[in-house]
């Protein structure tokens, strides 16, 4: 029933209606209806839930050859409305002045159905040579846990390009960093703070990690993505007001450039702290880069270089999407995010996806399709 250019914009509608909360995670009621809807156009879905009731799926249309398919991948999960009211109810998906306003519009429910209906399109048209692959997650909000769980449990298999339809303007990130976030904490010894000569006070000690850690300079870089960087996020220690503190610590995320090692990293702040401080890795998450000559994003290039008139720059982000989990679980497949939508209307009050940038992406992904998959 969905298969023109319209039709990426009334998905899109469509997704945005389904509340896909996370925190809580409500994603399987939007994921059920695409699995749906992906089935009925021939494709073969599967789910796989990460926890129960948050499935992600893995949808593949099958090629004449043994090609290795075009990916595309998105999230269906939505953060929280936030504090502030919004000027329309959130899931009613209404257009206003050309924009699809909603939670979800640019974070990242037109992307994900500018995808769903070009696979769509092209499974009606005829099988593909090459076939293609869509991976469709749950819980990327909270940490890309769908992603993750999908190359975990190995449900991926081989890609040619992986396409992230996250909200780029339509315009083509070739590269973005990782982030490893670290506790570390400090042991003293507790006293009456009459006598802090019998304690040790924890605080100081992570007090003097925390100015090391800012006076470091990364010499690790990347020309779209610049140097790894640090930031101190949280601080806790002491019990009462007097007391000498025998506990402290402090949270840092590093937001590193993919040449940058997160194990090496790791033993560098170790090495910079002292064998006193105890780390442990909260989180990990990999970025990416791929070549700007990369033969397999060529084809994208081209299409793009025709719709412009010229050729766009590739660009960095400084952020991190499932292509951390995926683009290892694809064997590390060359990755571009490109589509609908503005990075800057992600998590916004009155968040909207231009309309227009949603028929460009159907057309964008339509156009890579034939010239990939024909
Ligand atoms: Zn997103």
């Amino acid at each position: 029933m969905y298969e023109t250019t319209s039709d990426s914009v009334e998905l899109a509608r469509k997704l945005v209606q389904f509340p896909s909360l996370n925190p809580p995670g409500d994603e399987k009621a939007c994921a059920d209806y695409l699995a749906h809807l992906l089935r009925q156009a021939g494709l073969e879905v599967e789910l796989h839930e990460f926890a129960s009731g948050r499935p992600s799926m893995v949808a593949r249309l099958g090629g004449t050859t043994d090609l290795k398919p075009l990916a595309f991948t998105g999230h269906l999960d939505v953060v929280p409305l936030g504090e502030k009211p919004w000027s329309s109810p959130p899931f009613a998906a209404e257009i206003r002045d050309g924009k699809l306003v909603g939670r979800g519009s640019s974070d990242m429910k037109a992307g994900v159905a500018a995808f769903v209906i070009a696979t769509i399109a092209q499974a009606k048209r005829n099988k593909p040579v090459r076939g293609i692959t869509l991976v469709i997650t749950a819980g990327e909000e909270t940490g890309c846990e769908g992603a993750f769980h999908l190359a975990r449990v190995g449900s991926l298999g081989k890609a040619e390009l992986l396409i992230v339809a996250e909200p780029t303007s339509n315009l083509p990130i070739i590269a973005h960093k990782g982030s490893v976030r670290l506790r570390i904490t400090a042991k003293g010894k507790s006293a009456h703070s009459s006598m802090p000569e019998l304690g040790d006070n924890a605080i100081y000690k992570v007090a003097e990690w925390i100015r090391r850690i800012e006076a470091l300079r990364f010499e690790d870089s990347h020309p779209l993505l610049g140097n790894t960087t640090a930031s101190v996020t949280t601080v806790s220690g002491g019990q009462n007001i007097n007391s000498v503190p025998d506990s402290a610590g402090f949270t840092v995320d590093f937001r590193t450039v993919p040449s940058h090692d997160h194990g090496e990293l790791v033993t560098e702040i170790q090495r910079v702290c002292g064998k006193e401080a105890a780390i442990e890795v909260v989180t990990d998450f990999k970025g990416f880069a791929t070549a700007p000559s990369h033969t397999a994003i060529e084809p994208l290039m081209g299409i793009l270089e025709e719709r412009l008139g010229n050729r766009p720059n590739p660009i960095g982000a400084p952020y991190f999407t499932d292509a951390s989990a995926l683009v290892p679980g694809f064997d590390n497949v060359p990755t571009v995010v490109i589509g609908p939508g503005e990075a800057a209307q992600c998590h916004q009050t009155d968040e909207f996806c231009y309309v227009h940038q949603i028929d460009e992406a159907f057309e964008i992904y339509t156009a890579l399709i034939r010239r990939m998959c024909e």
